[in-house]
């Protein structure tokens, strides 16, 4: 039954193979025994899923037949949970249990969906490596000795490794088309604006957006019906109708122009990445496709301009984490000052008051101007230069990463070198464009993925690039051994 996607699932769950409850145990009982060498659960709600599930069963029993109604999932530790901790990999958060459920998983909740728990993610969601979270690192389940990506990363392991079917991921740099990239995963990362961020714990709020990481793209398009849509709770949230994406899935790619970014291909991107990339152009060229090159010149400035903003509305953000209202507070505060202090060194680990420092001192007095304007205007340029490419092509097709995963602790003397493993996914939350990443084969058994962008709102169309490529290739269908009994 683990080995089900959502569709099949739902497919099952009518046809009534089984019933909700009874997959929900069988998930819950995998994850009892598999999670310890991963780790990519924080928390794991199996009481409230049960009920979920009976819930679930009982609405099919009365005739109801939404598609997800009894499919489970489970949520990245920042979505917050009613009466559920809702830790955003910190600790400051471990003791946090949210009094709401955010949009999101309300929706979810809505649709029937039944939530297994809370997925383990780098803290505050900085990082590329999932291990900079205060509840451990993730591994990744193709090499346990590797990362799984970051920082959605477990959301990455757990469907990876089989132990839910997809999960709920954000992504402000590339946190959900990384992850999924490195361990054989579909993931999306719909327009700025699409899903609503209320009550997703917030990083950098201009850049964060809600998506999924799923076994397929078909799977990624059951999620996103669910979970795209206006929310008035979040003034950023776009009145736009919703499309209908699985309709959009099975339209035929010929004259679909593809655009090669020229800048995508050059130095630090491991060649045989390139390769596979090439090849999965090839194949999208046998489905009708046309391609180009295009050239997005105001690239390179993409990670210096990210590394000022996002921590700039970080330390903003992150305020709120003082030690009074809620969150950490430190023992025997001599007086008010030493509790913020205490409270906030203690609390946050390395690479957030990392953050929280360059972002403090780059919208400080004589420094806003140098830094924090400059790097808004570099976003309006790498808008600009996606805009000039969309006239030409109808989506963009680059690597999603410019390596496979790397060892656990290789990169954690260097944080800069992690930040570079963002250099191809970065641009699109700069512009505020979607983005998907989808499995193109693998590179010394490790899995390579591939990234399609396309211009605002037509998650749709890289939904239905990725279901006909998934139609014609099987790299997504393969799974790590070793987790799957
Ligand atoms: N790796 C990037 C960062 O650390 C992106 C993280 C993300 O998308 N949440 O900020």
């Amino acid at each position: 039954m683990h080995m089900l996607t959502l569709a099949e699932i739902s497919r099952a769950l009518s046809a009534k193979e089984f019933s909700a409850e009874e997959l929900t145990r069988v998930l819950l009982t995998r994850i009892a025994q598999v999670d310890p060498q991963l780790n990519s659960f924080i928390t794991v709600t199996e009481a409230q899923a049960i009920e979920q599930a009976k819930a679930a069963d009982q609405r099919r029993a009365q005739g109801e037949t939404g598609a997800l109604l009894g499919a489970p999932i489970a949520h990245k530790d920042l979505f917050c949970t009613q009466g559920v901790r809702t830790s955003c990999g910190s600790k400051m958060l471990d003791n946090f249990i949210a009094p709401y459920n955010a949009t999101v998983v309300q929706k979810l909740a809505d649709a029937g969906v039944v939530s297994l728990g809370k997925l383990n993610m780098d803290e505050f969601a900085m990082g590329s490596a999932n291990e900079s979270s205060h509840y451990g690192p993730v591994r990744n389940p193709w090499d346990t000795s590797r990362i799984p990506g970051g920082s959605s990363g477990g959301s990455a392991a757990a469907v990876a490794a089989r132990l839910v079917p997809a999960a709920t991921g954000t992504d402000t740099g590339g946190s959900i088309r990384q992850p999924a990239a490195l361990t054989n995963l579909t993931g999306l990362k719909p327009t700025y604006g699409r899903i609503s961020r209320w009550g997703m714990i917030a990083y950098a709020s201009s850049l964060d957006q809600g998506g999924m990481l799923a076994r397929n793209a078909e799977d990624c398009a059951l999620l996103l019906q669910a979970m795209a849509g206006f929310d008035p709770k979040d003034s950023t949230s776009v009145d736009q109708p919703v499309d209908d994406y699985l309709a959009s899935l099975e339209k035929p790619l010929a004259g679909l122009r593809i655009g090669l970014p020229k800048e995508y291909f050059g130095e630090g991107l491991d060649s045989r990445i390139a390769d596979l990339t090439l090849k999965a152009v090839e194949e999208l060229k046998k489905l009708g496709a046309t391609v180009k090159e295009i050239s997005l010149p105001n690239m390179q400035h993409a990670i210096p301009a990210y590394y000022v903003i996002a921590p700039a509305e970080a330390s903003s953000n992150l305020s709120r984490y003082d030690g009074v209202r809620f969150g950490y507070r430190c023992e025997d505060p001599a007086d008010l000052t030493d509790l913020y202090k205490r409270s906030r060194a203690e609390g946050f680990g390395d690479e957030v008051r990392r953050r929280i420092m360059v972002g403090t001192y780059a919208l400080s007095a004589g420094y806003y101007d140098a830094y924090y304007l400059k790097a808004q205007r570099i976003r309006r340029l790498i808008k600009n230069d996606f805009m000039a490419a969309f006239n030409e092509v109808d989506v963009i097709l680059g690597p999603t990463t410019p390596s496979v995963a790397w060892k656990l602790g290789e990169k954690n003397n260097d944080p800069v070198a992690e930040y570079l493993m963002d250099i191809y996914t970065i641009t699109a939350n700069l512009a505020g464009v979607p983005g998907l990443s989808m499995p193109a084969g693998f590179v010394d058994g490790l899995p390579v993925g591939v990234q399609l962008l396309a211009p605002y709102f037509q998650e749709g169309r890289l939904l239905n690039i990725a279901h006909q490529y998934q139609k014609a290739t099987d790299w997504h269908t393969k799974a790590p051994t070793g987790f799957l009994e």
